[in-house]
């Protein structure tokens, strides 16, 4: 042994190429494919889906990684109450409210609040509060491109930086 691969563990930094599926197997997400550059992220800081690092740890540079998530782990089950009617007057006049149209708003007591139209009436807009792949399973392939030791700022701002880090200062 004249030197140790290093592992996927709390304060590495890792360079992944993934693509993300949904159930129905549509290609949600990916940076694979010509021109892709890898994502980085600090194991361990929340940068990705808690469960998806669980499921890396202890994998290596060039290993390949299927990871399945239920909806609990990924953007939790569809909430039926976070679908919310809004009155219309609350939209700007200058623009109908379409269907598909992502909205942004706040709550009654102050709170940001994103959501999608999912139906348009004469008085009131039906506005769907919950994440877009809430209710979803995720399928996600993996190969780690590159894992290596968190510099001491890295560590201190929670995120990779460097050229592969999607921080930049
Ligand atoms: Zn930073």
């Amino acid at each position: 042994m004249t030197s140790e691969t290093p592992c996927i563990e709390t304060g590495k930094v890792v360079a992944i190429y993934y693509t993300l599926k949904n159930d129905r197997g549509e290609v949600v997400d990916s940076n694979k494919g010509s021109g892709g550059k890898p994502f980085s992220f600090l194991h361990g800081a929340g940068n990705i889906l808690p469960a998806l690092e669980q499921h890396l740890l202890g994998k290596a540079k060039n290993d390949f990684v299927e990871v399945e998530l239920a909806p609990a782990e990924a953007y939790g089950e569809r909430d039926p109450d976070a679908v919310r009617g809004v009155p219309r007057s609350a939209f700007p006049t200058d623009r109908e409210p379409e269907v598909g149209a992502l909205v942004e708003g706040r709550s009654p007591d102050g709170q940001p609040l994103a959501g999608r139209i999912t139906a348009v009436g004469a008085e009131e807009v039906q506005v769907d509060l919950n994440h877009p792949m809430a209710g979803e399973r995720l399928f996600f392939e993996v190969t780690v491109c590159g894992v290596r030791d968190a510099t001491a700022e890295e560590t201190e701002h929670g995120h990779p930086h460097g050229p592969d880090g999607h921080h930049h200062h």
